[in-house]
């Protein structure tokens, strides 16, 4: 009997998670240096990580031989300190990746649904899946969350829903008054995961943070692998009511996120002048690819975020043609969205070299 046989049904049945193609294997694939490939597939920071925290990083590097502090105290009182909070709001993850787990080992089960709108993150459903819940897909009209629909969704056996704000891959985003109204409607026994991995990016943040300080049961998702540039470091935090930050606490490993990262993050949360330029350089290339989408006449879909969707015919013969001449986009099939790309803002250098080969792909031009 195949193995398959023995294990969970829910494990064996997943589509694994396909990431933006590294760097290092297109290299090798097409015989280049690394360095000639522009990977704008992940929404990774194109101005690197934040010096601060590397810094920090390599000052941790002498300790490397200690276990961390699994309670996470120093980062946590930080982050707590940035946004008025208790360390008891505080739950620290490898990655934002790992508080979505969290989330769903404290609140799923067989029994149990997760709401999401339909082009939302695809790691909420992988991950419903993996504990064998149900994954409830509400339509988004217009690429953005009907928040009054996810509401209509609710049942007595709701669990989770998920809010990515802005949302990936659409790069759209819900503002306050849909989500205050969202929120009236949310009864006890559903905890609200806003998923705000790019916050920073945005000019007019709807607050979320006030939905703790009313006592309701929600869990706020934060990174550094965005607009901190640290990605590869693992490392995400939730902020969430007291409730809830005590149940993930028991549902993670002692020692999940470790001490450099913790450094790193410390550093990064300070580095304002990294944040800024970030935004700066973000700002100019979503400007850059609206112009250039627009003169084109290819359909987009206007993003808050640090990417954009944008309608080329065959996602997939776009993506492979393109990384053919060292470009790695990122083909939008596993969302149900063939006939779309999603592209991360890079520098303004990446921006311009990525339009000239969407452009010798594609054959358009600018019209105007
Ligand atoms: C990139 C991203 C994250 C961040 O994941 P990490 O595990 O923190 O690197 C979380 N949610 C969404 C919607 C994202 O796009």
């Amino acid at each position: 009997m195949n193995i398959d046989h023995y294990a969970n049904r829910f494990v064996c049945d997943l589509v694994a998670y396909e990431p933006g193609k590294p760097i290092d294997e297109t290299a090798r694939e097409l015989g280049l240096e690394p360095a000639d490939i522009v990977k704008v597939a992940s929404n990774e920071n194109p101005l690197g990580p934040s010096p601060r925290a590397k810094e920090a990083m390599i000052a941790a590097l002498e300790d490397a031989h200690i276990y961390p502090d699994g309670g996470g105290y120093r980062l946590r009182s930080a982050i707590a300190g940035k946004f008025g909070l208790s360390i008891d709001n505080v739950v620290l993850g490898n990655g934002s990746n790992e508080i979505i787990e969290l989330l769903c080992h404290s609140f799923l089960n067989a029994r149990a649904e997760l709401i999401a709108a339909e082009h939302a993150f695809v790691v909420y459903k992988l991950m419903a899946t993996l504990f064998g819940a149900k994954y409830v897909e509400v339509p988004d009209p217009g690429f953005v969350h009907d928040l009054d629909a996810m509401a209509d969704a609710i049942t007595e056996d709701t669990r989770l829903v998920f809010i990515a704000n802005p949302n990936n891959p659409t790069g759209t985003m819900v503002g306050q008054e849909e989500l205050d109204r969202f929120m009236a409607r949310v009864p006890d026994h559903v905890v609200v995961a806003f998923d705000e991995a790019y916050h920073e990016f945005l000019d007019k943040a709807p607050d979320t943070l006030k939905y703790i300080a009313q006592g309701k049961n929600v869990c706020i998702l934060r990174t550094c692998s965005k607009i901190h540039g640290l990605a590869a470091l693992r490392i995400g935090y939730a902020l969430a009511s007291k409730g809830v930050a005590a149940i993930l606490q028991k549902a993670r490993q002692p020692f999940n996120v470790n001490s450099i990262a913790q450094a790193g993050a410390i550093a990064a949360l300070t580095d304002d002048t990294h944040v800024e330029n970030t935004r700066r350089v973000n700002r100019e290339g979503l400007a850059f690819y609206s112009q250039a989408f627009k003169e084109r006449g290819l359909e987009y879909v206007p993003s808050v975020a640090n990417f954009v969707l944008v309608k080329v015919g065959d996602g997939d013969r776009v993506f492979r043609d393109m990384l053919k001449q060292g470009v790695i986009i990122r083909a939008m099939r596993s969302y149900k969205l063939p006939d779309w790309v999603r592209i991360s803002i890079g520098t303004k250098e990446q921006n311009e070299r990525c339009l000239e080969v969407l452009d010798a792909v594609l054959g358009t031009v600018a019209v105007s």
